[in-house]
């Protein structure tokens, strides 16, 4: 408990507006308590949704970020997470050090969810680990990054290597994933 997030939303072409927590969490316990937030205090309203963390930042004070994923990362952040509203889905970017002091970080796209799913992801995460459930196979995934179809930001596609189970932020796949049995 109690690493350090940023949360906001994903704009076009990698874009974000996001703000300081200093108590996220993993995505294992974080994202869950997302589609919480989303379905009991937003009445399951992704745009409500988006627009309530801004609320909070706005009472809590603390500065919206205007940023960019490929942009370097604060040391000492542990988390990004980005709530994709047209695809009612979050991505979560962990802070990958590319110096061996630490100093400087980037984004690396760690996993993403539908916020309206329940618990039972084609993709799980186990601590660390992103596991497929539809084959079991354990961090053997590929994420890829598409120009949005809807022209509203990047769609993320997580694919197994294993079998081949992909699921996607697309809007018009969010609702049936597309597992290849
Ligand atoms: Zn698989």
């Amino acid at each position: 408990m109690g690493e350090r997030i940023l949360i906001g939303v994903a704009e076009p072409g990698g874009a974000y507006t996001a703000y300081y927590r200093q108590w996220g969490d993993h995505p294992v316990r974080f994202v869950p308590e997302l589609r919480r937030q989303r379905r009991d205090e937003n009445a399951g309203d992704t745009q409500a949704m988006a627009a309530a963390i801004y609320h909070l930042a706005d009472i809590s004070d603390e500065p919206l970020e205007h940023s960019h994923v490929n942009e370097a990362a604060q040391w000492d952040m542990v988390w990004l997470y980005l709530i994709h509203v047209d695809a009612d889905a979050v991505e979560a970017y962990a802070a990958r050090p590319i110096d061996r002091q630490g100093m400087f970080c980037r984004w690396e796209l760690y996993s993403r969810h539908r916020l309206t799913a329940g618990d039972d992801d084609l993709f799980a995460l186990d601590g660390t680990t992103v596991r497929c459930t539809n084959c079991g196979a354990v961090d053997d995934v590929d994420f890829t990054t598409t120009v949005s179809a809807t022209a509203a930001g990047q769609d993320t596609t997580i694919s197994c290597r294993r079998c081949g189970a992909t699921e996607t932020t697309d809007p018009a796949f969010t609702v049936h994933r597309q597992p290849t049995t």
